[in-house]
């Protein structure tokens, strides 16, 4: 065996041990809208992940024109992790699980079992609203504890992949009453 054959078995090894605890796999529907780059932990999820897009006005094509936005920009009412299908979703806070058709229901762009939990935190109770999840293993009007495990991420409802959709309502409001969500999102920078 040649030296240079050698050197190069060698680097694939290394590949090979290194690359898995680095790397996150792409969903190619994947698209980033915004210029942070940097990967968040989340005590509603596992792993370490990017924001796909922000809260409010952007430039991706998902959203109807808004009047509070510039040029043809929508307004996103949420803020997108895009993280993969099968990711655990966890309660970030306590709190109780809303009925589907309790005043402010999702509609089918958040998937077929967007769900909402009703949370005290911060001095106020607002709705949190998860959407896109695939699999939801609590039950309407159960009560959640912080750290429970609550749902997977999917790509139900979602043409941009596997993400969460993580919306913040006041109590009881539709989605044009959402409010900016980073707080209870609790985002913490890999660095
Ligand atoms: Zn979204």
């Amino acid at each position: 065996m040649t030296r240079t054959l050698l050197g190069a078995l060698l680097v694939a090894l290394i590949l090979a041990l290194v690359a898995p605890a680095g790397a996150q796999a792409k969903d190619p529907r994947w698209h980033f809208y915004t210029s942070d780059h940097h990967r968040y932990r989340s005590p509603w999820f596992a792993g370490a992940h990017r924001i796909m897009i922000g809260f409010g006005c952007n430039r991706s094509p998902w959203y109807a024109h808004d009047s509070r936005c510039p040029g043809s920009q929508g307004y996103h009412h949420g803020i997108d992790i895009a993280m993969d299908c099968g990711t655990p979703l966890y309660a970030g806070l306590s709190g109780r699980v809303l009925s589907p058709s309790a005043p402010g229901r999702p509609g089918s762009a958040y998937g077929v079992h967007p769900f909402r939990l009703r949370v005290k935190a911060y001095g106020r109770s607002v709705d949190i609203l998860i959407g896109h999840a695939r699999t939801v293993f609590v039950k309407s009007g159960e009560r959640v504890k912080a750290g429970q495990r609550i749902a997977l991420a999917s790509d139900s409802g979602a043409p941009d992949g596997c993400h969460l959709h993580f919306e913040v309502r006041p109590v009881d409001g539709g989605y044009h009453s959402a409010i900016r969500p980073r707080k209870w999102l609790q985002l913490r920078a890999v660095v």
